[in-house]
This record gives structure tokens, C-alpha cells and sequence, in this order.
């Protein structure tokens, strides 16, 4: 049953016409139909389907309502993910469901899963989708940030992970390459470019040789399932790694520029609310830990994992939503300024759910609004990016913010309004340690981990454009430059580059040595 399509016809006969009344019109449909809450770009193919066959009248209301909003590529970027398939993974978390057909933590109901299973997980057919759909409902596919997820990738066969990424860059490329290699170069002046690519992996299959590997890969980020701060917390879940893991690959990974993301888990067996507020202090106090971005996903409750044995018996009870919305408004007060909330939540069927607060799919709005109620911000990068908030005349500074972490100094450069909770632009730039890097070619040389730049399509016949919104990178870049130069009294600096932004760099005299844009400070 194509529910899209009943959806739609209700939606015009409830005159919905904007979005906040379009957003609760979504979540009770999909209570009603026991299903996701559908995505504008679901109903505006469903909208297209009908107004094709004449079964519908085109309305310019639904529309503009259901076009995805502007937010998603309006600093002219666009997520794809792409997922692996099934395969087994060596971890045994006692969370984690394993369903047949699926890559282990995946099931069947999450939108990416579905998508990918019905396209045989084929990397490239599901990268194409992707940008099909994307142009359809009119976003730039110029820009992509390739996200690839399912399962432990470090654990999948070599040439599996080779072709898999190999195949993604085809799709992009619209030309089958001989090699990877020549997939790359080519992805370097090609229609659609990967500008970020992400793997998920284990803490503890983080090593030298893999960190190698990830860079010949193209990969610029990576995300880690840490889950918890605790030894004792990962060995009664059965992580099967240890802190000190986690500790290591983040060191690893900041080392050679890589943007470190983690995954952590509050509610695992064995925790309480208030030692998960504690793990998360920990996490932005000690330089150990210091991540660039993370994932909240509180642990649920579902029948195809271990877990649900140990609920059943009594022995693990999920938090009700007052305690989990206590805890997430703790956590995300506590947030530097360089860190970036990316969920806080994971996108799990609610009908999957056997039990717990991870049910409620509007958890974010849930938490935005007790935060605002106890006067408490949110300062991570999500809440302050400018996004629709846009205004071309507003005064921005830049500001800069030191700090160590994973026995480096980081310093975060960012272009935001006065009061900090408009961001236009960032920059992570890493000062070395004395530690002998992993690659030769990072010897004695200055990082550059990030580089965005937020709300770039300012249309053009905005009067007024302050001449100081444009070419925030390039600013960024300069300071970066003066800073390695002058203050550490460092030679060289290198930015970690995905295959798509070699060109940009390229504009400021970087050039490809090993698998970064090198520059030399003379
Ligand atoms: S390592 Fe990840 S995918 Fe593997 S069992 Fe643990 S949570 Fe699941
Ligand atoms: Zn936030």
C-alpha cells in the first residue's frame, strides 16, 4: 500500500500550509499508519505521481510546503549515505540487534536500510539514487558528503571496502574507472564531487596500517562507537574493547587530520542518569577524549538484541522520557563551542521498539524546548550554524578558541555574529606534537581538519551584501596560514582533503603530496 499517496490527498484536503502545522500533521499520520514519519521528499514524489496521472489537481502550496527545506543545501552540500552489506561483525554488544538480511545493528523499517536492501546494496546503484532523488526535488548535487554506514566497515574484506568506495566514486563520476585511483582523480573535476567521506568503525581496529588504508581510501572522517567512558560499562555490554581504545584512536586519528566523530550510548546496562551526565563531562573535559562531533543514541530496546533476554528477566529497565530529556538537556549545556551535535537519537522504527524514551521521534524538538523553559542553550555547532537565519548585513567576527586534546593543541577559528549563536564559517587547525607521525609526510607540518563555510547562496540581488561575508574560507585559511607560521614558527601546513576539494586548495597554492594538500610557509 503506497500510504504516500493517501497521505497526500489528506494534506490537501486539510489545507495545511505551513510547516510547523505540516510537521504535526506528519507525526500523526504516521502514528495513525504505524509508520516513519515521511520525509517532504517521500510525499513530493508521491504528490508527483498523482499530479502525473491526473488524480490529483498541481498546487503550488503543497509544493512549496513539501520542498525540502533550504537548510539541507544551503551551504550547497548534500548527505548521501550509502550502506555496506550484511556482514557479520566481531562485536557482540548486548544492544545490538542482528536482523537476517541486514547489516548487523541495521533493521528492516530505518528508511537508509530499506532503500539499500531494495538495491541489493549495490554501492553505486544506491549512490545514483541518491542524486537522482536530490535533483528531483531540486537540491545541487555539486557537493557531496558520502557517508558510508553498516556494521564495523574495518572488519569488511579489503577488497570489498576497495570496490564498494571505488564503485560510490563511479556513480558520482558518471564513468566507470579502471581503479580506484583513477575513480579519484577523476572525481577531482567531475559534475558531482565528494567533498567529506565517512566510514563507522570500532575503536579498537584503529591502527597504523588502518589509518593508512582509510587515507588512500579517501575517507576524511570517521566515526567511532565508543559508547561509553567506562571500562567496566563496555565489559558488561560486551563492547569487547576497552577505554583505552578509544583513547588511542582518537589520537590516532586527530594526528593525521582525520574529523573524529563519536557514538555514545547513555542507558547501557549497568548506568544510571547520573554517571552518563558524568561520562559526557568527561568527554569535553578531558583531552583524551575531545571529539569533533558526536552522536547521541540512547540505547533501545529491541527484541532482536541480547538485551531484551535481560529486560525480560528484570535485570535492565529503559529511563522513562522525564529522565531522558534531564539528561540530554545536561548533556548538550554542557557542549563546547568546537563540537558538533549531529543526533540524539537513531532513526529506529517505533514499532521496533519494545520499551523507552527512544520512541519519541521528535526528541530534539522535545529537548529544544525544555532547554529554552530552563533558559539553557545549546552552544554545539548545529544550534549556531546560520543556516536559514542568513542575513548578508550582519557584523561577524572571528574568534578563536585553543584547547588540547588527545595530547595536541587544537585551535578553532569560527566567523559568527557578536553574541556566538550565529556561525558563519569554521576552520580546525592542529598544531603537532613531538610525537613521530604516522605518516612521513605530516612530519613537523600544521594540520587543517576542517574547513566549512555555512550559508554561501545568498541570492544575488540581495542589496547590501557586506563585503566581509565573502570568501570566509579563504579568510579562515589565511589566519590559519598566519598563525602556523608566526606563532609556532611552523614551516608547513597540510589539510586533510577530500578527492573533491583538491581543486579548491589548489586555488591557495596547496598541492597533492601523499594523500593531503601540503603548502610550504616561506
Ligand atoms: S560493534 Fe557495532 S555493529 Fe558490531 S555488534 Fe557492536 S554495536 Fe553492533
Ligand atoms: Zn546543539
Amino acid at each position: 500500500m503506497n500510504y504516500y499517496k493517501l497521505i497526500i490527498k489528506e494534506l490537501i484536503k486539510k489545507r495545511i500550509k505551513n510547516s510547523s502545522d505540516l510537521a504535526v500533521f506528519k507525526r500523526q499520520v504516521s502514528k495513525r499508519y504505524k509508520i516513519l514519519t515521511p520525509s517532504n521528499i517521500q510525499l513530493l514524489k508521491a504528490y508527483h505521481e498523482l499530479t502525473k496521472k491526473k488524480r490529483i489537481k498541481k498546487s503550488k502550496i503543497i509544493e512549496e510546503l513539501l520542498k525540502t527545506r533550504p537548510v539541507r543545501s544551503l551551504s550547497g552540500i548534500v548527505n548521501i549515505s550509502v550502506l555496506t552489506k550484511p556482514y557479520p561483525c566481531p562485536g557482540k554488544c548486548i544492544y545490538c540487534p542482528l536482523e537476517n538480511g541486514f547489516p548487523k545493528s541495521y533493521l528492516s523499517g530505518e528508511p537508509a536500510a530499506e532503500r539499500a536492501k531494495a538495491l541489493g546494496f549495490n554501492p553505486y546503484f544506491q549512490t545514483k539514487q541518491r542524486i537522482k532523488m536530490l535533483r528531483e526535488t531540486g537540491h545541487p548535487t555539486d557537493k557531496i558528503d558520502l557517508r558510508i554506514i553498516g556494521g564495523t566497515w574495518s572488519y569488511y574484506p579489503k577488497n570489498y571496502q576497495t570496490r564498494f568506495i571505488k564503485r560510490c566514486f563511479d556513480a558520482c563520476n558518471n564513468k566507470i574507472s579502471k581503479n580506484l585511483i583513477q575513480a579519484q582523480k577523476l572525481n577531482e573535476s567531475a559534475k558531482h564531487r565528494i567533498i567529506g567521506l565517512s566510514v563507522e568503525t570500532r575503536p579498537d581496529f584503529i591502527d597504523k596500517a588502518e589509518i593508512k588504508r582509510l587515507r588512500n581510501l579517501g575517507v576524511t572522517k570517521v566515526e567511532l562507537g565508543v559508547q561509553s567512558v567506562y571500562d567496566n560499562i563496555l565489559k558488561m555490554n560486551l563492547r569487547g574493547h576497552k577505554i583505552k581504545d578509544t583513547i588511542k584512536a582518537t589520537k590516532l586519528l586527530k594526528n593525521t587530520g582525520f574529523k573524529v566523530s563519536y557514538q555514545v550510548m547513555p542507558n547501557l546496562l549497568g548506568s544510571t542518569p547520573k554517571k552518563d551526565i558524568e561520562m559526557m563531562k568527561t568527554i569535553f573535559s578531558d583531552e583524551k577524549f575531545k571529539p569533533d562531533l558526536i552522536k547521541i543514541y540512547p540505547c533501545a530496546l529491541v527484541k532482536e538484541a541480547p538485551l531484551y533476554e535481560l529486560y525480560k528477566k528484570g535485570k535492565y529497565k529503559p529511563y522513562s522520557l522525564k529522565v531522558l530529556i534531564k539528561i540530554l538537556c545536561e548533556i548538550k549545556k554542557e557542549i563546547p563551542y568546537y563540537t558538533r551535535i549531529e543526533r540524539i537519537i537513531r532513526d529506529i522504527p517505533s514499532p521496533r521498539i519494545i520499551k523507552g524514551p527512544v520512541k519519541v521521534s521528535n526528541l530534539r524538538e522535545v529537548v529544544k524546548k525544555e532547554m529554552k523553559e530552563k533558559n539553557w542553550e545549546c552552544k554545539c555547532i548545529r544550534c549556531r550554524e546560520i543556516k536559514e537565519k542568513y542575513d548578508p548585513r550582519e557584523k561577524i567576527y572571528l574568534f578563536r578558541n585553543d584547547y588540547n586534546a588527545s595530547g595536541a593543541k587544537e585551535i578553532f577559528l569560527s566567523f559568527e555574529n557578536k553574541k556566538r549563536n550565529k556561525l558563519y564559517s569554521l576552520l580546525r587547525l592542529r598544531i603537532p606534537s613531538s610525537d613521530k607521525p604516522v605518516l612521513s609526510v605530516l612530519k613537523n607540518v600544521a594540520l587543517i581538519r576542517e574547513i566549512h563555510t555555512y550559508g554561501q547562496l545568498v541570492p544575488i540581488s540581495v542589496k547590501g551584501t557586506s563585503a566581509q561575508h565573502k570568501g570566509l574560507g579563504k579568510k579562515l585559511i589565511k589566519q590559519a596560514e598566519y598563525i602556523v607560521k608566526k606563532e609556532f614558527k611552523i614551516k608547513k601546513i597540510a589539510a586533510i582533503s577530500a578527492v573533491g576539494v583538491r581543486n579548491y586548495w589548489k586555488k591557495f597554492n596547496y598541492k597533492l603530496k601523499d594523500t593531503y594538500m601540503v603548502k610550504s610557509l616561506h
